[in-house]
This record gives C-alpha cells, structure tokens and sequence, in this order.
C-alpha cells in the first residue's frame, strides 16, 4: 500500500507517521524545505500542543468529530507525544505545553520520528494537481508526477499563508469534485469604525469583552483588552473574532461591548463623581481609568470643555459618561486577513467525508485531515489537537488494505 500525504505539517505529519506504524509504505510532499513551519510559530513560541480538557463540544461539528477522538483524542495525544520525548506542562484551562516551553521540541521529536521510521520527505514539492486513473492516485508537483493508491490532504487552511498554508488545498479538494463551505479568518485581530482609535492606540487594559448583536449579548470574555490604530486586539478579542466574521459574512451589525471598570457599580461611579463635584471632569477620570482614554470617553459623552468641573457637567452628559464606563460600544468592520489569523473558519464540507475514517465519500482512498476541513475551535490547543487526531486516524485508516 503507497500512501502519499501532501503536507508535513501538524496533521500530515502525524498521517505519515501514523500510517508507517500500520505497516504502509509512505512518503510526504512538502512544498517548503522544512516540515512544520506553522508549528514553530504556535502558542507564541511555546506551542499549546493539546488541551487535555478539549471535548468535541469545542468545536464546530460536535458530532463529526466525536469517532475521531473517541479513537485518538487528547489522552493519546498526550501520551503519543511523550512517548516521542515531550513532557506535558499543564496550564490554566488544560492548555497543555512541551516542558521545554519550545514549539521547536515538537518539531524536532517529530523529525526525528520520520527518520527513525525512514519516512521520505520530499521538499520542496508543491502538489499542483491531483488526478485519479484506474485505481491510482497521480500528484503531479513541480519537480515531477508521483503514483500513489491513496492519498491524504493534509494542506491546511489559509492562515499565515507565508508558513505555507495559502488555502491552495481547497482547489486541489475542488478538482476532485468537494464542496468547500465559505471560509473566513479566524483567532484574528479586529477592524472598528471609531472616531478617536489614533488616541487610543496602545492602551491595553483588564477588561471584559462582549460580542453584541441585536442588542444580544453572544460571546463574553474577559481578561486583555488592546486598542489599536485599525481596531482592537487581544486574547480576548480573538477568541471572540470566530464568531464577529460568521456574522460579518452574514453582512450583520455587530458591536464589541467593552466594560473597562471592573468591581464598581453605576451607584459608586456616580457617588465617585459626587466627591469629585469641584474637581475638572478629565480630572475626576484620573485614576479610574488609562489616561489615553479619557478624551475619547469625554468626547464620545459630548462633554466639553473636559476641563469644565462636575457639578457644571450636564446631568444626562455625566449620566452617559457613566454608562459608556461600564458598556462602551464599538461597530465592528472587519478583521485583518489571513496573514494576521491563527486559524480558517470553514473549509471542506465534512458532508462528503466518513467521520470515523476521515475517507473522502466521493473518492475511494482519497482522506483530509487538519485544518483543510471544515473544522475549526477557539484558543487554547484544541486546533492543534483536531491536526493530531485527524492527522493519526486518516494515516490509520489509509494503511488498511
Ligand atoms: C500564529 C499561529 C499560532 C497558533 N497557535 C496555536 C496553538 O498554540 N495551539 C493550537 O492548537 N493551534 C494553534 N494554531 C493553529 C494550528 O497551528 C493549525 O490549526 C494547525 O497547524 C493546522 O495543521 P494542518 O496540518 O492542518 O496544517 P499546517 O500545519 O498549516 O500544515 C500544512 C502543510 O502543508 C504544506 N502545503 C500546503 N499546500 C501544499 C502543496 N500544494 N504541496 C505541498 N505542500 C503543501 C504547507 O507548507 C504546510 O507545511 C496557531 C496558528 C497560527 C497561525
């Protein structure tokens, strides 16, 4: 059984690896003249390589996922990987770490898996098309055609296209006839329509933030809030951003709700603002909040001259000011592109593929594994893990005879 996987990343890695463990006989095609490139850049360095508390409700097809980690969830991964060297370091959330704080120690030990197994690695390879006759699989790259019985796709999506990831493998999926859903970036720092974004840029803060739509709150979190010259950033921000680009797609009105003042009610603001009565209103504002946001809350309250002191403020203008303080609210535009994303939303239609073998139901003996399907999750180790997971069962699967 020849087994060709396109792609020695995350998923096409562990395919390759996978699938030589059942006994195939199998090579990898990979357009860079490294394998993992992407891995080096996850978990800010560190790689946030699973999550041992990931369950198939973290991502978006539940029910699709459920036969893949039900044979190789998290707990295999963990151990898969220590078995190859790397020592788990939990953190908070079950986002799980090498103990060496490296994404290159991942890397490494699965290089060095590839040349224990005598896996061939062809660089430098770039799958231009896929072509199928009499039973046998014909990927033509730009060095030269390979024949092979199966083959997994194992491209990725289309987020930092420069590791190599440029979402080509959606036209290699296409001309074999698979639908791909509407794809949008993911885990992704997002665009504002606001006024006064030049002042605020660079303020980070401690903050919950809200994704309103229809004046409904849909996505909560809180912890780093960042501002920027296009819009606004942070953990909290991208993890909200999987939803805003659904909805921005859906050309919908969305809003990002920021509460900067945490442990204080409207009834102490105000009693804050009785103290200070005398005092100049930026004045009052020193100390509650980062100085550079202070014009901008004023201006956005209509209240000026911002010297102008509290008990000459008027009553509906300091009423405002106290509520944007607790639920200032931001149009939303867009996001950046692919270049800034972690992940891509959408992708091949998991409709035409078998959830328990990952096998293309149009294409016998054709598999996709990782992010090139339509599967994607939050922050916090569960995408690696679906590349894991995907990746170790379409290899098992393509190894059957
Ligand atoms: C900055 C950043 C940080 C991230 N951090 C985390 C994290 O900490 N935890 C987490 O769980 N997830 C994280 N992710 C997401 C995670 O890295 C991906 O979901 C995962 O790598 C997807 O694996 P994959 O195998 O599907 O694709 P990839 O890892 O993208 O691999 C695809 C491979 O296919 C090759 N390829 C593509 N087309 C061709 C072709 N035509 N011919 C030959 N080769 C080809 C590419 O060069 C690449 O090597 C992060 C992503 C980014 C961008």
């Amino acid at each position: 059984m020849k087994i060709c996987v396109i792609g020695a990343g995350a998923s096409g890695l562990l395919a390759a690896i996978s699938a030589k463990e059942h006994g195939a006989d199998v090579f990898l095609l990979e357009r860079n003249s490294k394998i993992g490139r992407k891995i080096l850049a996850t978990g800010n360095g560190r790689c946030n390589y699973t999550n041992v508390d990931a369950t198939c409700d973290h991502y978006n097809h539940p029910q699709f996922i459920k036969p893949v980690f039900e044979q190789f969830g998290p707990d295999k991964t963990v151990k898969f990987f220590e078995r190859l060297g790397i020592e788990p370091k939990i953190e908070d959330e079950g986002k799980t770490y090498p103990l060496s704080e490296q994404a290159s120690s991942i890397v490494d030990v699965l290089a060095y898996e590839l040349e224990r197994l005598n896996i061939k690695v062809f660089y430098e390879s770039y799958v231009e098309s896929l072509d199928i006759k009499n039973h046998k699989y014909y990927i033509k790259t730009n060095n030269q055609t390979y024949v092979a019985d199966k083959v997994i796709i194992a491209t990725g999506g289309k987020a930092l296209p420069k590791s190599g990831s440029d979402g080509n493998g959606y036209i290699l999926a296409q001309s074999l006839n698979h639908d791909i859903t509407p794809i949008y970036p993911s885990l992704v720092k997002l665009k504002l329509d606001y006024p006064y974004l030049k002042q605020m840029d660079g303020v980070k803060i401690k903050a919950s933030a809200e994704l309103i739509h229809n004046n409904v709150s849909l996505h909560y979190e809180f912890g780093d809030v960042l501002f920027t010259k296009y819009g606004i950033s942070g953990p909290t921000i991208l993890q909200i951003s999987r939803k805003a680009n659904e909805l921005l797609f859906q050309k919908e009105e969305i809003y990002i709700k920021v509460s900067i003042i945490k442990n204080l009610e409207f009834k102490d603001l105000i009693e804050r603002f009785k103290n200070f009565n005398d005092r100049p209103i930026e004045m009052a504002l020193i100390g509650l909040v980062h100085k550079k946001l202070i014009h901008p809350l004023l201006k956005e309250a209509n209240i000026h001259p911002f010297h102008e002191q509290v008990k000459k403020v008027d009553h509906k203008k300091l009423m405002k000011l106290i509520h944007l303080l607790l639920d200032w609210r931001f149009l939303v535009v867009g996001s950046k592109d692919y270049d800034e994303a972690q992940v891509t939303a959408g992708g091949i239609k998991t409709d035409d593929i078998d959830p328990m073998t990952l096998e293309s139901k149009i294409h016998k003996g054709l598999y996709f594994t990782g992010e090139v399907l339509d599967i994607d999750a939050l922050c916090g180790g569960y995408n690696l893990q679906w590349a894991w997971s995907s990746g170790y069962i379409a290899g098992k699967y393509a190894s059957k005879t």
